[in-house]
């Protein structure tokens, strides 16, 4: 699933063919997404593109009239094509450019969205959503206050949207592990020393891959060429039985709020 590093690299890797662009139309093949394409972006003709931001895991367009506000679910990734191809099966969307460049939307599973907003504001999708992890409001102190008197388990609490966004799974887990804290203990228990060095701990991981996969850039421009998404530097998830890094003990694996859950019971407390 294309967590906040993967999205970020998209933006980055589509914004230079898009911004200052114009759609010249919209081609959709399938709209049946994980809600219906919106009909104003199916309807879009002529329009330039101002910008290509990101909130959470949406990626945002800019028109002048409006978003187009792209999630790419559990399987859905974007590449620039320089000429026209002819789509695959799962090729389901194409906003063309009108410099003859295509973005192509590919979406195996369908559980992606593409949705119009005349106004972010007031977008249903972006409502109560918390600080981006990398911006300045994400803070150890921030996260501290927030955690007082909570008794959910920390690596859930951390994947809760509403306390910040963007910690999947993988990275939660990671971030654990790198701040020696176990992921079940109660939120309220970690110490202000913990909680400040999670909260650090979580934008060097996310930066870094962010970093990693700044080097796959290229493969936006590969009309034949896998997504933009990168082999990523673990330590721990998806690593039961394998020896820690750090101690050279088994990791263990369990099950927290329904999702895979790996540490290493030496290192972290
Ligand atoms: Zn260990």
């Amino acid at each position: 699933m294309p967590e906040l590093p993967e999205v970020e690299t998209s933006r980055r890797g589509i914004e230079p063919h898009l911004a200052g662009n114009v759609i010249q139309y919209v081609e959709v093949r399938n709209s049946r997404l994980r809600w219906p394409v919106s009909e104003q972006i199916m309807k879009l003709s002529d329009q330039p593109v101002l910008s290509v931001q990101r909130r959470a895991k949406y990626l945002l367009l800019e028109l002048v009239d409006g978003w187009i506000i792209v999630h790419l679910g559990m399987s859905g990734s974007l590449r620039v094509l320089l000429h026209e191809s002819p789509p695959a099966k799962h090729d389901h969307i194409d906003l063309v450019m009108a410099d003859g460049k295509i973005l192509r939307y590919t979406d195996p599973r369908r559980f992606g969205a593409w949705l119009w907003s005349d106004d972010l504001e007031k977008c249903s999708v972006l409502a109560h959503l918390g600080p981006e992890p990398l911006s300045d409001v994400f803070n150890g102190s921030y996260l501290y206050t927030l955690s007082r008197n909570k008794k959910t388990a920390i690596k859930p609490w951390l994947m809760d949207n509403k306390v910040v966004v963007g910690v999947g799974n993988i990275y939660a887990n990671e971030a654990l592990y790198v701040a020696h804290i176990l992921p079940e203990r109660p939120a309220y228990s970690l110490t202000q020393e913990e909680v400040y060095l999670l909260a650090d701990t979580i934008k060097q991981i996310l930066r870094r891959s962010i970093e990693q996969g700044g080097t796959t850039l290229k493969d936006f421009l590969q009309s034949d060429g896998k997504p933009g998404y990168f082999a990523q530097e673990l330590f721990v998830y998806g690593k039961k039985g394998e020896l820690c890094p750090m101690c050279g003990e088994k990791i263990e694996s369990i099950k927290l709020g329904q999702r895979s859950t790996f540490f290493c019971r030496q290192c972290q407390h």
